[in-house]
């Protein structure tokens, strides 16, 4: 017997306990292992029918209210579920496309758009017919947000887009079935470089945006990652997200919420990663004993193990702020300060998380390897797979593990830690 899901169906409502149920149950159907993984393979675009399926769950941007077309879930209900679907999908592609992309995302999204936006784009979005996501990301570097280089220019009741964004998420399949992307760029001009940005959901089918080649990532193999580049882009003013100058912040409140549920998915790698070595080790024998009876294998599990256990709490943490924070802010709002937490002081455990559970999950997953010794090696075992697909959020995406230590730093140390 190998539980890695250890006492959390005790903790569950049993309306959570339900959708635990259904997904897993959906997922043994659609998306098992062997379809994870040639998937992985194949590469993008991301099958249409999994978005479909999961839009039918009513789980892609469940947080939003339902007035918006959303499910009305706590974010603890969606961390949940973002736990869930990575351990469904250790390729991660479906946590970072759906999960995080999407809900993390089109739940700022959703806050911050006009009523047209909300309309032509986030509700088909939560319905798995269109793809929206963040576009932040350009060739100079993606982690000095503030530095961005594209440029917004007002004309008459239009503003006029130049700059290239690349590694987008997603970029093939929005453009197959349509949707948009969350864009910063320059548009004011102040005493700071983070208050001269400005939000624009931009529809990737605009005239004058040239998507670029598709990357050969090392994982995620189903999902695209992609750039496009702005040449004088036209969008109507009711396409600015949130207030003009306040991008920058907006982008940090984007990018927290999509941490979390990256963080959540990477728990949820972990936990697979975990059951499909301990399974493994419970049944090799070498020299007359199983592997798992060895302490050099099973310490090494009870530690992985242990560190999960540790960040679960600590998403489920991070999530109750979040429902709290929101709460308090009142939906939608444009502007507003949550009373309880501090966004700082929330945005520090965020970076707890996307630091430390992608990190564990590709660890894990690499030991895990050694423990099957060449089977590990092979696509034989989702293993592999797993490594790939998450060590994209060590390297960078949603920000790279040094970005969340100078968060951590920040807020521990004061600013007397500020690089800049
Ligand atoms: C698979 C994948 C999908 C992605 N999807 C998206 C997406 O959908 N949208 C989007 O906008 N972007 C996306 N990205 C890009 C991601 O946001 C960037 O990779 C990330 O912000 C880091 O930027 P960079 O890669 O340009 O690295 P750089 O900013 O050049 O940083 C390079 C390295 O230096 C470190 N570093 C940077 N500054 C400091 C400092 N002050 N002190 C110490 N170390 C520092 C970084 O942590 C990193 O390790 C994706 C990336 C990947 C890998």
């Amino acid at each position: 017997m190998v539980n890695v899901w250890g006492e959390y169906d005790r903790e569950m409502s049993e309306e959570q306990k339900l959708l635990k149920e259904s997904l897993l149950s959906w997922a043994e159907k659609n998306l098992n292992a062997e379809r994870v993984i040639k998937m992985n393979q194949q590469g993008y675009p991301f099958p249409g029918d999994v978005i479909k399926g999961l839009a039918d769950l009513g789980i892609i941007m469940g947080v939003v209210p339902p007035e918006h077309g959303g499910a009305g879930l706590s974010w603890r209900d969606q961390a949940l579920i973002a736990d869930i679907i990575g351990y469904i999908d250790p390729s991660i592609a479906t946590a970072a496309g759906l999960m995080a992309v999407e809900t993390g995302w089109g739940f700022t999204i959703d806050r911050y758009a006009s009523e047209e936006v909300r309309e032509k784009y986030v509700k088909p979005a939560i319905e798995g017919k269109k793809i929206i996501g963040i576009a932040s990301t350009e060739p100079q570097g993606g982690s000095d947000v503030a530095g961005i280089r594209s440029t917004g220019r007002k004309e008459g009741d239009e503003w006029i887009l130049n700059g290239e964004k690349t590694f987008i998420s997603g970029v093939y399949e929005c453009k197959e079935m349509g949707g948009g992307y969350w864009v910063i760029a320059r548009t004011e001009k102040a005493d700071k470089p983070h208050k001269e940005l400005t939000s624009f959901f931009v529809p990737i089918d605009s005239e004058g945006l040239e998507i670029t080649e598709a990357y050969r990532d090392a994982g995620r193999g189903s999902l695209s990652t992609a750039g496009f580049v702005m040449h004088d882009v036209r969008v109507h003013e009711s396409y600015i997200l949130g207030e003009r100058g306040k991008g920058f912040y907006q982008t940090m409140e984007g990018f927290d919420n999509a941490r979390l549920l990256i963080g959540a998915s990477a728990c949820g790698v972990t936990r697979r990663v975990l059951e499909e070595a301990g399974k493994y080790v419970s049944e090799r024998e070498i020299f007359g004993h199983k592997l798992a009876q060895y302490e050099g294998i099973s310490f090494e599990f009870a530690d992985f193990y242990a560190n999960l256990e540790m960040l679960k709490c600590t998403y489920q943490h991070v999530a109750d702020m979040q429902d709290i924070r929101y709460k308090e802010e009142g939906m939608p709002v444009r502007t507003g300060r949550a009373k309880t937490y501090k966004p700082q002081e929330i945005a520090k455990w965020i970076a707890i998380l996307k630091w430390k559970a992608p990190h564990l999950a590709k660890d894990a997953a690499d030991r895990a390897m050694h423990w099957l010794g060449a089977a590990g090696y092979t696509d034989e075992y989702i293993l592999e797979t797993a490594w790939r697909g998450v060590m994209s959020y060590c390297v960078g995406a949603e920000g790279g593990e040094n970005i969340q230590k100078i968060v951590i730093a920040r807020e521990s140390l004061g600013d007397v830690a500020k690089p800049y």
